[in-house]
């Protein structure tokens, strides 16, 4: 698969150790930042117990037990004590200290981990708050963890410069899940005239890990046109262009996008997996798969894939997608399997080089006002 360009000069991306970003045991900055995080996590998780109608997701609920997890709140409104405790213990960083330990004493006003469950009225329109802690916890744990342990940069620091921005597009995508699934529900409705019951009824007598390939084979297929017309249509380049413009990519980066991509990307996705019609199990495995896909390919790891890397995308892959080098413009568009990109020749795989620089070729806005902005404008300069 070694689709390299024998005239370029690739080279090895170098990354400086950003020291004063960087978190080191003993100097406050950690226990400060976990003491923040799970109490900004704690009260959240308070208030979706509270107004769960207006602050879960219909769809996700079915999948916990909402009493079980008030036992994972209590430890962490615990821990975001004990650790906002530390700082002091430290006499360094005690203002973020302070700042954990008043969002979590917030929480315990407000109920604590004892708000009683109980049924949930459900609406159209919520926002998906439980969906951003479980999928934040989640990921920031899996994630974080791999990259440590097997980073492909080593210098680059967990809270690498913009990652305040990122943070704040995952915070958006994941609280606009039911907005996004409405949208996505509204346009597949548009494709009813397609949908054949015999059809379906085929696809849901086969083995559910045969349903789960055709979903990725089917998706990937839409996907793949999709952002490749994101890339070389003139004036969709730059709504895409803000998910290009991350210049050190981690588990986070992916996050960033401009709303009107994430939307679109969605609701396109959604019609294969419309017609297929395929049973929950399946459709469950690709939902999770894809999910964690979408994170593992911007990481910061060098993990190994062996013969996986033929078949499926990989950070590397994906890496590659995001040069600014020029061989690997317009390239790797695929978002599950390699296969598209191999078949309609955009593939770019440099045997083990990996990319130098990241990022977009002419500079996007830093501020993450300026980057929603950016397709008007850049529009406009168009004209
Ligand atoms: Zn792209
Ligand atoms: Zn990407």
């Amino acid at each position: 698969m070694a689709k390299q360009d024998p005239s370029y000069h690739y080279q090895q991306r170098q990354v400086e150790l950003d020291a004063h970003r960087q978190l080191r045991i003993g100097d406050g900055k950690i226990s400060g930042y976990l003491s923040v995080m799970l109490g900004a996590l704690s009260l959240l998780a308070v208030l979706a117990y509270l107004f769960p109608s207006y602050l879960t997701t219909t769809e996700l609920r079915k999948t916990y037990d909402a009493e079980s997890l008030q036992h994972i709140l209590k430890y962490g409104m615990y821990f975001s004590l004990f650790f906002g405790a530390m700082t002091h213990l430290l006499k360094k960083c005690r203002r973020l200290g302070c700042l954990g330990i008043s969002l979590t004493l917030l929480a315990f006003a407000l109920g604590g981990y004892t708000v009683p469950v109980g049924p949930v009225e459900p609406k159209a329109l919520s926002l998906g708050v439980d969906w951003l802690i479980l999928a934040f916890l989640g990921s920031a744990v899996v994630f974080v963890t791999l990259e440590k342990l097997y980073p492909k940069y080593k210098n680059q620091v967990i809270l690498r410069k913009e990652w305040e921005t990122d943070f704040l597009y995952f915070c958006f995508n994941h609280l606009a899940i039911s907005a996004i699934l409405i949208y996505a529900n509204y346009h597949v409705s548009h494709f009813s005239w397609a949908v054949s019951a015999s059809f379906q009824e085929t696809i849901q007598s086969l083995p559910v890990f045969v349903q789960f390939v055709l979903i990725l084979v089917a998706a990937d297929f839409v996907l793949y046109w999709e952002h490749r017309l994101f890339h070389e249509v003139k004036a969709l380049w730059p709504v895409h262009a803000v998910h290009h413009s991350v210049e050190n990519l981690d588990w986070l980066a992916g996050s960033r996008g401009h709303f009107l991509q994430v939307f679109s990307e969605r609701a396109m996705v959604m019609v294969p997996l419309y017609l297929l019609g395929p049973s929950e199990a399946a459709l469950n495995a690709y939902v999770a798969f894809a999910a964690l896909q979408a994170v593992l390919i911007h990481c910061n790891t060098r993990l190994h894939f062996g013969v996986l890397k033929y078949i499926f995308v990989t950070p590397q892959f994906h890496h590659w997608h995001h040069s600014s080098e020029k061989p690997a413009i317009d390239t790797n568009y695929s978002a599950h399997l390699v296969v598209f990109d191999w078949l309609f020749g955009t593939m770019h795989m440099p045997g083990k080089h990996w990319p130098a620089n990241y990022g977009t070729t002419k500079p996007l806005p830093k501020s993450i006002m300026g980057q929603i902005l950016y397709p008007i404008t850049a529009w406009k300069k168009n004209k």
